[in-house]
């Protein structure tokens, strides 16, 4: 047995691994029930590479990033899996998804022309009161897994969020345009860089377009989006005519 494997068994002893999905007990090293991995995996051809949604949206809009990479369907149901999911990946400590999304990621990168290669890794930024409430980024959790699993390195000094009173999930598309501009780069010299550009879920893809913007307006060449989910677009729809509370 490695040391790995041991100190896995040790964790999952004192604190048992549970699938974020359906809070199913797991053995060391799982990350998601067979079921939930099912549900909530999209195959790498079943969402477009240069906007990251299933129903391709890139004749209606233009983005900043050059390519997406996904890998979950993100459909808003409550029992959904990768809602669930998520939910627990921001809430109560379970970071099994982030680590299941970015080996998925990793691999797609690793195995797929269509993406191009980086040379650096970084996520889409929070406050960091909220980071500090929460005890870390749920984007840099998946940029760092993806920092090990591509050899790359990751830095968490290019962007950053000032405090904003809404949570960007909450609004409607136009609010989302709107609320983005409360992210900001520190103006790193990134001339001629490829940047993989990391965020827990892809909805408008609002907030990855504002932070790809400031990257390239800092000299970046290239910037791949990845996101551990992709909502679909009925939810966006419902967003778009939900009236906002
Ligand atoms: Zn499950
Ligand atoms: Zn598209």
């Amino acid at each position: 047995m490695t040391l790995t494997i041991l100190r896995a068994s040790l964790i999952n002893f004192l604190l048992p691994n549970r699938c974020p999905g359906c809070d199913t007990f797991l053995t060391a090293g799982e990350r998601l029930c067979p079921a939930c991995e099912e549900s909530a995996l999209l195959l790498h051809d079943d969402y477009c590479h240069f906007c990251g949604k299933v129903f391709c949206i890139c004749k209606r809009t233009t983005r900043h990033y050059d390519r997406v990479v996904v890998c979950s369907r993100y459909t808003d149901e409550p029992d959904d899996a990768a809602v669930r999911a998520v939910w627990a990946l921001k809430n109560s400590y379970n970071t099994n998804f982030a680590y299941f999304a970015a080996g998925i990621i990793a691999e797609r990168l690793k195995n797929s022309a269509d993406y191009g290669s980086c040379d650096l890794i970084t996520a889409v930024p929070i406050h960091r009161s909220k980071r500090r409430i929460r005890g870390y980024n749920q984007a840099e959790v998946i940029a760092r897994a993806l920092s090990r699993e591509l050899g790359l390195p990751c830095r968490d000094d290019l962007l950053w969020k000032e405090s904003s009173q809404t949570t960007q999930h909450s609004l409607s598309a136009v609010e989302r345009e709107k609320n983005v501009s409360s992210f900001h780069s520190s103006h790193a010299d990134l001339t001629g860089k490829r940047i993989l550009l990391v965020d827990d879920v892809l909805t408008t893809g609002a907030t990855l377009d504002r932070c790809a913007a400031l990257l390239k307006m800092d000299g970046a060449a290239f910037v791949c989006a990845a996101a551990a989910a992709t909502t679909n677009r009925r939810t966006e729809r419902e967003k778009q005519d939900k009236p906002q509370s």
